[in-house]
């Protein structure tokens, strides 16, 4: 008996992403590069594993990501590694170990990679997922968090992302936001009962996370709960008019939301979010804030922090639902008939190539017409027919696909003539 051997699939909730959507993709990173490094940010590349105690203390005991959604495991040694649930935590630690945070504290970085936390897979939400995100140290200043924003905004048209919004709110800080939650855990336990189980549970820890709830009946509940910033302390409510002059001074919109909150601990005072309507429930583009207590949890000194991150599954949903063709591909086709054809391109298609050029052909094995197909699907700029017509008078016919138009080229001068008209 002849058995197959087993067929593979991709880990439940870890996706190929396969052209042509990978050149999305690239577009995405591209834009990410370009804008980033306008503002003045380096891109940093942590380890996708760190140890395990690096994100209980940096991303918090009490949230879902360490509770119940990271990839933990012993390694060979019997240490305690996760694959990064987020890429904050190892930024910071990069930050403290280089020494970066004594000899120049002010430091821009942005990162991106795959994260991996254990969620239902759903539609634009992976295992894992690949995060675009930016870290801001060293400054307290309200301006920075206002940069930030105006960065990622940036990003994101540049992207091709539209019908987003930034909104905005304070968390307050650790001296004036336990009196909200004090407040707000007061008027929520009145309703105890009629909350959702996973509000029940965030009462006591996190009860800020029960106004962001997306349970119709705990969003009912809370409409008449204690608002923000009838708590902020002045130096909080100093800062969060700050933002505001600073993103009206570089012209960026934003829109206020004091049901803003974060699953991390960390976060203080600024919390941001880009969102868009086009994404169903999953309304978050992008998240950010500032995180000033974090660089000294981790072992720094008090060093203050704002970031944001991004996910570029949900991205690219939106960009394509925004309809934005793809990239242009400035491509040309070598379409060749018989052996004695294909040895005249080679030398051809060779030196474009070496010049920088995009050449693509299917080495002359398919008809003609077959090759035409190909390469249309591929989107080619131009093809250059070859065939035994052509070999006899040592020319190729150049064929623009956009305007149809033809003529003929001698072989020998093909590559200068691609170089020439700059393709
Ligand atoms: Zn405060
Ligand atoms: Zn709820």
């Amino acid at each position: 008996m002849n058995q197959r051997p087993q067929k593979f699939t991709a880990v439940k909730g870890m996706a190929d992403v396969m052209p042509p959507e990978s050149r999305l993709w690239q577009k995405v990173e591209a834009a990410a590069r370009g804008v980033f490094g306008c503002y003045g940010y380096s891109e940093i590349r942590t380890p996708i594993a760190e140890p395990t105690e690096l994100f209980r203390r940096g991303v918090g005991e009490n949230t879902a990501i360490v509770e119940k959604e990271m990839y933990t495991f012993e390694d060979r040694g019997g240490e305690s590694l996760t694959l990064r649930p987020e890429g904050t935590a190892s930024v910071v630690r990069a930050y403290i170990e280089s020494g970066a945070f004594l000899s120049e504290p002010l430091a821009r970085y942005y990162y991106m990679g795959p994260m991996f936390r254990r969620e239902r897979p759903q539609k634009g939400r992976q295992r894992q997922f690949f995060q675009i995100g930016c870290e801001l140290l060293g400054v307290d200043s309200p301006i920075a968090d206002a940069e930030v924003m105006a960065m990622i905004s940036q990003f994101l048209s540049e992207s091709g992302a539209a019908d987003v919004t930034l909104e905005i709110n304070s968390l307050g800080c650790p001296d004036c936001r336990p009196s909200f939650n004090a407040a707000l855990l007061a008027f929520l336990k009145k309703s105890e009962s009629k909350l959702c189980a996973d509000c029940v549970r965030r009462l006591e820890r996190n009860p800020m996370r029960v106004l962001d709830c997306k349970n119709e009946a705990c969003a009912e509940l809370t409409k008449g709960a204690p608002s923000l910033p009838d708590y902020w302390c002045e130096t909080c409510r100093a800062h969060y008019d700050e933002v505001k002059r600073a993103l009206a001074a570089m012209g960026v919109a934003y829109v206020e939301n004091y049901r803003i909150v974060r699953g991390l601990d960390y976060y203080m005072r600024t919390a941001f979010e880009f969102t868009t309507t086009k994404l169903g429930s999953q309304n978050a583009v992008a998240a950010g804030g500032r995180y000033d207590g974090l660089v000294k949890s981790l072992g720094g000194t008090d060093v203050p922090g704002v970031g944001c991150a991004l996910g570029v599954e949900r991205l690219v949903l939106l960009i394509e639902q925004n309809k934005e063709p793809l990239p242009a591909e400035d491509l040309i086709f070598f379409v060749v008939m018989g052996d004695r054809a294909r040895f005249e391109v080679l030398p051809v298609i060779q030196t474009l190539r070496r010049d920088g050029v995009r050449v693509e052909w299917d080495f002359a094995i398919h008809s003609l017409k077959s090759q035409m197909r190909r390469a249309s699907k591929l989107n080619a700029e131009t093809v250059v027919i070859v065939g035994d017509d052509e070999i006899a008078k040592g020319v190729a016919s150049v064929k623009d696909m956009r305007s149809g138009e033809q003529h003929e080229v001698r072989i020998k001068d093909l590559p200068q003539h691609f170089v020439q008209v700059d393709i």
